[in-house]
């Protein structure tokens, strides 16, 4: 079924979401059904281990809208979230968490506010997050300020990945060659003229979060390293302030041997070495975590893999056994 250009897509990224799927489709779908014009929804299922994708099929049954998307593995939310970006039709592309702590209603919101103002990107903008735990709270707080220090006041604060893109936003975003983007920075480094729609987090309706804190470390220190050479330059800096400390030390050494003070120089001797090590370990590691991903970007793996599409192919039934 390949339908003429829907005015919307809805891409949602769904790693064992089986708990939540039935919420989520009857809600979506009375949203969608109520716009009253052509929409697909994309639904990106993350290389799932539970029901999730035969509920999938199973709902596809009764929503032709619903487009699913399979990915060979589990490759995480941002991988997901391409996927679909990449594939989805729509004039308007939304991206929203399966587990309706984003109101699908907001995403009609977005719509109407993109359309009025003729805009690129809407941001759909955290106004509470009573329902995240302080710690979560505090977290997102550091990131985004760090974030909007290192990219520019561009990054809106506590937007996470519930936007809506029009077409040429989604176009440009094809054509970065970045494999794996941190999707919350490059589109707004992208410059498309955009706004912003509050809404109330909710909690998430059913199952648990995927996003365990190695997660949320790793999303921050992608999001560093992929717009900010700036820890490279602390090696520089500690490495410039090591050499005026041990020059004036040598001072002290050299005063201390012409007065004919005989010092054991153990100590000295003893801190000179741990700090240097430390230093030098320190400017290692950094230069190592850049290097890393200059390794896995010169590799050129994708970050995902679609099986199935079944806009593409109806065998879909056979890749999921
Ligand atoms: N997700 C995904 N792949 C993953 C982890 C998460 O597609 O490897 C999806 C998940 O199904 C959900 C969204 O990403 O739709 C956000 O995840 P979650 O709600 O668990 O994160 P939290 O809201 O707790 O930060
Ligand atoms: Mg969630």
């Amino acid at each position: 079924m390949v339908a003429s250009e829907p005015a919307l897509s809805v891409v949602i990224p769904m790693y064992n979401e089986e708990s939540v799927l039935p919420l989520l489709v009857a809600r979506l779908r009375g949203v969608l059904d109520a716009l009253g014009e052509p929409y697909e929804v994309v639904a990106v299922d993350d290389g799932s281990t539970d029901r999730t994708p035969v509920a999938l099929l199973a709902a596809r049954r009764q929503w032709p809208q619903l487009r699913v998307l399979r990915l060979r593995r589990n490759s995480g939310h941002q991988p997901a979230l391409l996927a679909g970006l990449m594939r989805a039709r729509g004039g308007y592309v939304a991206t929203i968490d399966a587990d309706l702590q984003d109101p699908p209603e907001t995403i009609v919101e977005m719509l109407r506010l993109a359309r009025g103002q003729n805009l690129d990107i809407v941001y759909g903008i955290r106004a509470n997050r009573q329902a995240d735990t302080t710690f979560k709270r505090w977290t997102a707080g550091v990131y985004y300020r760090l974030m909007r220090r290192i990219v520019g006041n561009d990054v809106p604060a506590h937007a996470g990945d519930f936007r809506l893109l029009s077409r040429a936003a989604v176009e440009a975003l094809r054509e970065l060659p970045e494999r794996a983007p941190v999707l919350r920075l490059v589109v707004p480094w992208l410059g498309f003229p955009s706004g912003e729609v509050p809404f109330e987090r909710a909690e998430r309706a059913a199952g648990r979060t995927k996003y365990p804190l190695s997660r949320m470390i790793a999303l921050a220190a992608d999001s560093v390293t992929s717009f900010s050479a700036a820890p490279l330059r602390v090696a520089t800096w500690l490495g410039l302030a090591g050499v005026v400390l041990c020059g004036i030390l040598v001072v002290i050494a050299l005063i201390a041997y012409f007065n004919g003070a005989t010092v054991s120089g153990w100590p000295s001797l003893y801190v000179a070495v741990l700090f240097l090590g430390a230093v030098q370990l320190l400017c290692l590691g950094l230069l190592g975590e850049y290097v890393a991903r200059i390794y896995t970007a010169v590799q050129g793996r994708p970050a995902y893999s679609v099986v199935a599409d079944t806009d593409e192919a109806e065998s879909i039934v056979d890749s999921l056994r």
